[in-house]
């Protein structure tokens, strides 16, 4: 167990903070890509302990360490070979694109890039993409040259990149010192009119509510819901201009301009969710257990009738719904469509990530999806491969909590 213990919240300094979950020893990194069973299964490990600051509404892993965690080329989060991702990714590069009209466009924790060269493509822009994980090999490089790669982390030696359109598409919730980074991208964005800084991060509202422990982990150290998101870009000087969700409600959107003296100090009507994030917190505490003791009764059931379960997804949610619930032999194995995790192994639990073709050997009974939204992608992809297993997701009616 881990001896530091913020005691203050990192996005307004308060020490109003009150702990309601905690689940100690789970993988340090959730989409590194490990190579050996054994190498998944002994990955450094590390605590976490959700706090809830009363005072802004934030909520922060309070144990977490930064030094644990390694974000490398090995990392592989990309959703890229999702079309229900895609179609989503083209859908918001061109509302921004409609919105903002810009030149430029800056990523910060571009990722593999697929996003960032997508609306540099449709919008005729020149780019700059900056992520420790990036591989500049596999960059998709339609925009025709226009884009330069930086593997590194954005920090205050990068504060001289610049643009119109300043991007960071979830990486802050990785963040741990959340006030430090909004206040450096301040900094160093364009005084320009005409410059948007856009963020898009997970929400937490959704995660309280449905007691949703899979989409708690140790690489999301901070949680925000649109209030405690527009509270910390306003005391870090900006102006927010748009608050909203997207992605069936499962993503918040936050743009923002350095140059909007006056609207900075101006909530905006969906701002106003401090009492009602402290009831969700209350809920949660409540929920999380029920949909772990929930799951629990499923999976028996399934050994119980001698039925292979198979997880679909094999990212963070998997993990954490994995090493949350303790599941091993339970799972005949996690499937995924990113051919990039074929034959690797999933951190913490050890199983093997096989490509959905895989699945007429194994012959589930049953299937867990880790995420709603693909339900109709996965049960297509199954009828195609003559399947036609039991099909639930997590955090939907389908499923048993
Ligand atoms: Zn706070």
């Amino acid at each position: 167990m881990s001896e530091i213990l913020a005691r203050h919240c990192f996005a307004c300094g308060s020490s109003e903070l009150e702990t309601f979950w905690r689940v100690d020893s789970i993988p340090a990194h959730c989409v590194l890509l490990m190579r050996t069973r054994a190498e998944a299964i002994g990955y450094p490990r590390g605590d976490l302990e959700l706090a809830h600051c009363r005072a802004c509404g934030f909520v922060q892993n309070s144990r977490f360490r930064k030094e644990v965690h390694e974000y490398s080329p090995r990392c592989e989060e990309s959703q890229a070979f999702s079309g229900t991702f895609n179609r989503f990714a083209k859908e918001l590069a061109t509302e921004y694109l409609q919105r903002y009209h810009p030149r430029s466009v800056l990523e910060i924790g571009c990722g593999k890039g697929d996003f960032l060269a997508l609306i540099c493509e449709l919008g005729g822009c020149t780019g700059i993409g900056i992520d420790p994980g990036l591989q500049p090999e596999r960059v998709r490089d339609a925009a025709g040259g226009r884009i330069r790669w930086i593997v590194d982390f954005y920090d205050e030696r990068w504060s001289a990149l610049s643009a119109d359109l300043v991007l960071c598409r979830h990486t802050l919730e990785h963040i741990q010192d959340v006030a430090a980074f909004v206040s450096t991208v301040h900094r160093s964005a364009p005084r320009d009119a005409r410059s948007v800084v856009a963020f898009e991060l997970p929400d937490l509202e959704r995660i309280l509510v449905e007691g949703a422990f899979w989409d708690v982990y140790y690489e999301h150290c901070s949680y925000f819901t649109l209030g405690s998101l527009a509270r910390l870009f306003r005391r870090c000087g900006f102006a927010v201009e748009r608050l909203e969700k997207c992605f069936g409600d499962q993503y918040l959107l936050v743009d923002a301009r350095v140059d909007g003296r006056a609207r900075a100090s101006t909530p905006l009507p969906a701002e106003d969710d401090l009492v009602r994030t402290a009831q969700q917190v209350d809920r949660f505490r409540r929920a999380a257990p029920a949909a772990l003791a929930a799951w629990r009764a499923w999976f028996a059931e399934a050994a119980a009738r001698g039925e292979k379960v198979v997880l679909w997804g094999s990212g963070s949610k998997a993990v954490a719904f994995l090493t949350t619930l303790g599941l091993g032999d339970e799972v005949a194995c996690v499937t995924d469509v990113n051919p990039y995790r074929h034959g690797m192994f999933v951190p913490g639990s050890g199983h093997e990530i096989v490509p959905p073709a895989e699945l007429t050997r194994v012959r589930p009974a049953r299937v867990v999806a880790m995420n709603p939204i693909y339900l109709d992608e996965i049960r297509a992809d199954l009828a195609a491969l003559g399947l036609h297993p039991q099909l639930v997701a997590l955090g939907h009616p389908s499923g048993p909590a």
